[in-house]
């Protein structure tokens, strides 16, 4: 019998982890991917780009920010060519961009300059601009933010003052913290630039921040209109977003026609009167398409970082050796997965909640639309909770899984840290998480107390755990059988929603300083687990094994929330004494169900060896080769003896060497 090397023993042991697989991988997949023919264009897709030289990525590594640039505009370019070359719809040519997963100065356009576009422009700004925004004949940003103010958008400094004689604004900077500031696509790409600015009446008064549309630059040669100053802001932490270049931009009393506010809901007149908005909240809608749509970025985010993680703990062994004499696989100590398996159930619940979520914001948008804006207050809160919530537990479960990987974890070629680097910001962007929390408690506040008045407001879905705090409803018992039981969490999870809510509500005289924080959680946990109740619901429909791998994912994510909400569990008197150590020997027991078939639920992301892009994440298990190979393209591994050995360790060396042949003389 041929020796077991290593090598051979980590494609072996990835072989045996799927055979070990109790259910359909692709039955999942198809799941994950809301139905098989989605998958398909998926597929399909994929192949084309896979095998394309211009989505190469095996030198991303290496390159440094300007090059990092160029390359995601070639990228660009050849997305809009093969997008025409093949017709991709819209749906599909995003399909594209999510396969790719590589940053996009585009992105911007995409995710901000259109929607506003759809959500605010008038019919006449539509005639005119729409064909080339959707065309990519024109590229857009979205400035907001400025150097002095982010979070506070009424306080925003940039001026749009109206000028009837010429029926034209004018759009001004009027000091250095008004510049526009990490604006993503504005320092080298966009041509045009949707700016947040103070609407400033003929008579002087401001009437608060409005939209406007600018150009930037020249649609001849790029250059920089005259009266604007650009630039890019810099390097961003952890060497982050490379490709992205976030911007900032001063306007120096530039004038735009009067046709260029974004006058969908709130106009000016030609001789300068404001015509109101009917809701003063109408700008919300492109945000909210945003924050909609990072419930399922986080999912598949965290579905990468898992798969990596998941495949490398498989095959890497380390620690005591068994009876044929194999170090155990790192995945098998308790400590890795406990880590683990929560984080794959996250993913699983973050992928389907995004689909809803984005379902939901749809009927909305619906009636924002026609002008009907009362089921407004109600999803700003949703996506506000669902937002924060998400992009921590991302940022966080990121992390654990890199650091789940072991040294190895630190190198590039593991993938994971370039995802963390590029994801950490969806914790600020869109809303600062802390700043979001306020508002996520002013709805809670605000449904209680209507739910207290006389008639009592109905209750909407994202505050129907107050209903229990109504009339003599008993607490729930927590028992032996709660654990197994996820109706059962969900009603404690409520519980607790509404338990801390009004501790809270009878605290506010003098409220901790993080008591925000603790009811957002607890508002938008709750808020989750009834969603996951009509997903369990909804796997009858699955095949019974499938149906059956899924619901314990699920199980698995309610018994972690409640894990994390321990301190609340014990302080509103739902836990008592040492109640918490069933629930963690449920997460243990389900963590233990679910590891055989760990390696086939990250299978079912169907991520392909090109798309993952890690050393780590090799589908074959053949991890060591793969980190060879690419520790081979090293640049530096390609110079011999560096140009620095002659500059400066050569004489530092000899300098070192002189002196201790004089010590040694003098001895
Ligand atoms: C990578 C990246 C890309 C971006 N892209 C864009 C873009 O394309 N267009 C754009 O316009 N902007 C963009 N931004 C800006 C982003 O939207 C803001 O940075 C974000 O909204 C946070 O605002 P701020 O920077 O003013 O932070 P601040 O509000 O100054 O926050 C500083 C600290 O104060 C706390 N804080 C502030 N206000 C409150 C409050 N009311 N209650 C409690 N705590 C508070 C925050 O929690 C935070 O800890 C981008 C930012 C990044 C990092």
């Amino acid at each position: 019998m041929a020796p077991v090397t290593i090598a051979t023993q980590t494609a072996k042991d990835m072989r045996v982890a799927r055979a070990s697989v109790s259910f359909n991988v692709e039955t999942v997949r198809d799941y994950l991917f809301a139905g098989r023919p989605n998958w398909e264009t998926h597929k399909k897709i994929e192949d084309i780009l896979k095998s394309d030289p211009v989505f190469d990525k095996s030198q991303s590594n290496f390159i440094g920010r300007v090059d990092a640039y160029e390359r995601a505009l070639a990228i660009t370019k050849h997305l809009i060519e093969l997008q025409r070359i093949h017709g991709w719809s819209k749906q599909e040519r995003d399909q594209a961009a999510f396969v790719l997963s590589e940053v996009l100065p585009i992105g911007l356009h995409n995710v901000a300059f259109e929607p506003v576009f759809l959500g605010q422009a008038s019919s006449a700004m539509m005639l005119e601009y729409w064909d080339l925004v959707s065309n990519k004949g024109i590229q857009g940003c979205y400035l907001q933010t400025e150097l002095g103010h982010g979070s506070n958008v009424a306080c925003l400094e940039t001026t749009a003052t109206y000028i009837p004689e010429t029926q034209e604004f004018e759009i001004h900077s009027p000091t250095l913290t008004s510049t526009k500031w990490w604006i993503g696509g504005l320092g080298k790409t966009a041509t045009h630039g949707i700016v947040q600015a103070k609407l400033i009446l003929p008579g002087g008064e401001d009437v608060g921040p409005h939209l406007f549309l600018v150009q930037l630059r020249s649609l001849e040669d790029h250059t920089t209109l005259p009266g604007i100053s650009i630039g890019d802001i810099g390097p961003k932490a952890c060497g982050g977003l490379a490709a992205m270049d976030n911007g900032y931009a001063r306007f120096h009393h530039i004038r735009i026609p009067r046709a260029n506010m974004f006058s969908k809901f709130a106009e000016v007149t030609e001789d300068g009167r404001y015509v109101q908005p009917r809701n003063p909240k109408h700008s919300f809608g492109g945000m909210m398409y945003i924050r909609a749509s990072m419930v399922t970025t986080a999912g598949w985010t965290i579905a990468r970082a898992i798969t990596i993680a998941i495949r490398y703990t498989t095959v890497r062994r380390q620690g005591e050796r068994d009876e044929h004499g194999l170090e155990r696989q790192v995945i098998q100590y308790p400590s890795t997965y406990y880590r683990l398996i929560p984080i794959l159930s996250r993913a699983y619940v973050f992928i389907v909640l995004g689909r809803q979520t984005m379902k939901e914001f749809t009927i909305v948008r619906g009636h924002l639309d026609r002008g009907d804006f009362t089921k407004l207050p109600e999803a700003h809160a949703i996506l506000c909770g669902l937002k924060v919530l998400v992009t921590s537990a991302a940022v966080r479960d990121l992390e654990t899984a890199r650091r789940a990987l072991g040294g190895h974890g630190y190198s590039a070629f593991a993938g994971i840290g370039r995802l963390y680097a590029d994801y950490l910001p969806a914790v600020l962007y869109e809303g600062d998480n802390f700043v979001l929390d306020g508002q996520v408690v002013r709805a809670a506040v605000k449904a209680y107390r209507a739910s207290l008045s006389t008639p009592a407001s109905p209750l909407g879905a994202h505050s129907s755990y107050i209903r229990l705090l109504k009339g003599e409803n008993p607490k729930p018992v927590v028992d032996t059988t709660t654990w197994e039981d996820s109706d059962a969490i969900i009603c404690l999870l409520e519980w607790r929603a509404a338990l801390v809510l009004k501790g809270f509500v009878e605290t506010m005289d003098e409220l901790d300083a993080n008591a925000n924080q603790r009811l957002s959680k607890a508002v938008t946990d709750a808020f989750i687990a009834v969603q996951i109740g009509k997903m369990i619901t909804g796997l009858d429909l699955l095949p019974r094994q499938e149906g059956d791998i899924i619901r314990a994912l699920h199980h698995l994510y309610l018994l972690t929330t409640a894990e994390d909400a321990l301190v609340d569990l014990f302080s509103t008197g739902l836990l008592h004494q040492s109640g918490d150590r069933k629930l963690r020997l449920a997460i243990k027991h389900h963590c233990a169900l679910l590891l055989p078939n760990a390696i086939g639920l990250t299978d079912a992301f169907s991520f392909c060896d090109w798309a993952l892009d890690s050393a780590l994440g090799m589908s074959d298990g053949r991890v060591y080769e793969e980190l060879w190979r690419r520790a081979q393209c090293e640049p530096l591994n390609q110079l011999g003896t560096t140009p620095g050995y002659y500059k400066s360790l050569r004489p530092m060396l000899q300098e070192g060497q002189k002196l201790t042949k004089k010590v040694n003389s003098r001895l």
